[in-house]
């Protein structure tokens, strides 16, 4: 990433990066103690290329040690944010005013980048509480850039409807499989979604794009039916930073000014452009909890050409997927999300549930759970048939009802709805 457009940012970077191992030198239990076992000298990192002389940060290593990564005295925490939990035990994640004000900033920007005004209304289908960080993001961004706000939370298709007929937001922000709903529900109900107000849609939780920004499944589902702008976004708890598409959809751009990205391979070395690498996030200007070379375990791409609206920050293709939920299943190498496109492209497929199991000898079996449009042999064969030609291989496939897939479902306490059950050992 030496490119002579990338020069201005890497300045900046590398200003607060000093910055910031002074801090968590001096503050942060577990970095003092982390770069004291490291005999690492601080002073000697002066550029992003220096970086990799420092040890990565695990989520273990936030999971087990959580308190340790607190800079600040108790009192000076606002907000307690936690991580949804959807892999191992959920992380707290502490913010100050400051953080709070960065935050905005970056959901700000997030918004500008995504074409938003003063003169546009979001109606927020998502939750505001429990700890989702994500909510407060982007209704304080939205409070700085001047737009008006519908607080909605998520689901209730007839609300969501109801209030866009009443209040008529110009911008929705919502899960995509969500928004599915959404069209589904004005179908059955004699709603036209091309005369609604809503013409652009923020994307959070799930891609809407393949790797290499062709809409996938999801994407074209809802673009097919409905003439909205699409914008993806790919954002995390612990970096607490959002990367945002424009309107070219060409991969969501870093806010180079509050966060450096590296994308490393399995021996923590930077991939080159065009590969998938894993998402390690150090973050800029963070007071409670700042993070150094966090590896977020999510793989993703990513590409430093300038983009077609003008800006020249590096940008993330979409999350390929997770490097822990990376399963070796007879020879290929899958990611959930590829295996949830295929399943949701299925029409004789209403709902699913992946589940991912150690065989015997160790090795990762796949078994689908999937509620079928029904039970006859035509169906089955016809799903069987799709998944060999798609996969070349054969996952077992079990056939369950809508009840059962909602008890499987609600074992999981996370925010997010589970389509994915790791049971490897
Ligand atoms: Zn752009």
């Amino acid at each position: 990433m030496s490119s002579s457009t990338l020069d201005s940012f890497a300045i900046v970077q590398e200003q607060k990066l000093k910055q910031l191992l002074q801090y968590v030198n001096q503050h942060s239990p577990f970095y003092k103690e982390l770069f004291a076992k490291n005999a690492v000298d601080v002073s000697k990192i002066e550029t992003i290329a220096n970086l990799s002389a420092l040890p990565t940060t695990t989520k273990e290593d936030l999971q087990q040690r959580n308190g340790d990564f607190l800079c600040v005295d108790s009192d000076k925490i606002i907000e307690y944010a936690s991580t949804s939990g959807t892999l191992g035990s959920p992380v707290t994640i502490a913010l100050t005013e400051s953080d709070l004000r960065r935050l905005t900033l970056n959901e700000y920007n997030s918004f500008v980048c995504a074409d938003g005004s003063a003169s546009d209304i979001y109606q927020l289908m998502l939750t505001l509480d429990r700890q989702f960080m994500a909510g407060i993001a982007y209704y304080s961004g939205l409070r700085k850039l001047g737009a008006g706000i519908i607080r909605l939370g998520p689901g209730v298709p007839s609300l969501q409807w109801e209030t866009i007929g009443r209040l008529k937001p110009t911008g929705i922000v919502a899960v995509p499989s969500f928004i599915l709903k959404l069209i589904q529900f004005a179908r059955d109900n004699n709603i036209d979604i091309n005369r609604s107000s809503v013409k652009k849609a923020i994307c959070i939780g799930e891609n809407i794009r393949n790797a290499d920004f062709s809409y996938n499944i999801l994407g074209k589902k809802i673009t097919e039916v409905w003439d909205i702008q699409l914008y993806s976004t790919y954002a995390s708890t612990e970096m607490q930073t959002a990367f945002t598409e424009c309107s070219a959809g060409n991969g969501g751009h870093l806010q180079p000014d509050l966060l450096i990205v590296e994308l490393l391979d399995d021996h923590d070395q930077q991939v080159p452009p065009n590969t998938p690498g894993e998402v390690t996030i150090t973050t800029l200007g963070v007071e409670g909890m700042p993070l150094l070379r966090y590896k977020t375990g999510d793989i993703c791409m990513y590409f430093d050409d300038a983009c077609a609206c003008g800006r020249t920050s590096l940008r993330l293709s979409s999350v390929i997927g997770r490097k822990r939920q990376m399963i070796k299943f007879k020879g290929t190498t899958l990611y959930p999300p590829a295996l949830f496109d295929l399943l949701t492209e299925i029409e004789d497929v209403l709902d699913f549930v992946v589940e991912v199991y150690s065989n015997e000898i160790g090795m990762d079996e796949v078994l689908l759970h999937i509620v079928p449009f029904n039970t006859t042999k035509a169906c089955d064969n016809g799903i069987r048939a799709y998944l060999q030609a798609r996969l070349r291989v054969s996952p077992h496939v079990e056939y369950i009802t809508y009840e059962q897939l909602k008890k499987m479902q609600d074992q999981e306490t996370g925010r997010k709805i589970t389509k994915f059950f790791d049971k490897r050992i």
